[in-house]
């Protein structure tokens, strides 16, 4: 399924990101609060490999609006949490969020990836 196919699949109700915030689909969940949800990713490309979303279905950050800055900042807050509580914060991480097509989104609802448990430096995805 391609690119607006898919998005629209994903505005139906069939998002599998809001299915781990609502708890229908499982996930490795390691923080949750009123605004975001953190779990593991499932194909991790780190050692360490957490995604970190808004409970609320935002596509991505092309529909992102100024009422949305106190939650994007919640966003990297909560990302700098739990850095901290995986134990990466020392070393380093990246903190990645893919945008559309030609960044390789596959996943329509926002994501902020943390990525760390490991060197870098070499790699640039
Ligand atoms: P992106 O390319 O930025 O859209 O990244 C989407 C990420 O979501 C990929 O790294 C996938 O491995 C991950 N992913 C997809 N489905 C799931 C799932 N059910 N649970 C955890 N991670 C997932
Ligand atoms: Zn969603």
């Amino acid at each position: 399924m391609a690119g607006a196919v898919l998005w629209a699949y994903y505005n139906m109700g069939n998002c599998i990101f809001c299915k781990i915030v609502d708890g229908t689909s499982k996930a490795e969940v390691v923080f949750r609060d009123e605004q975001v949800t953190a779990f593991h990713d499932i194909h991790p490309a780190a050692p360490k490999h957490i995604l970190v979303v808004p409970n609320r279905h935002i596509p991505s950050m092309n529909e992102i609006t100024p009422g949305d800055e106190a939650l994007i900042g919640h966003l990297f807050s909560a990302a700098r949490q739990i850095a901290e509580e995986q134990g990466i914060a020392g070393e380093g991480y990246r903190l990645v969020i893919n945008t559309g097509t030609y960044a390789g989104q596959v996943v329509p609802h926002l994501h902020l990836h943390i990525l760390g448990g490991a060197d870098l430096r070499h790699r640039t995805r």
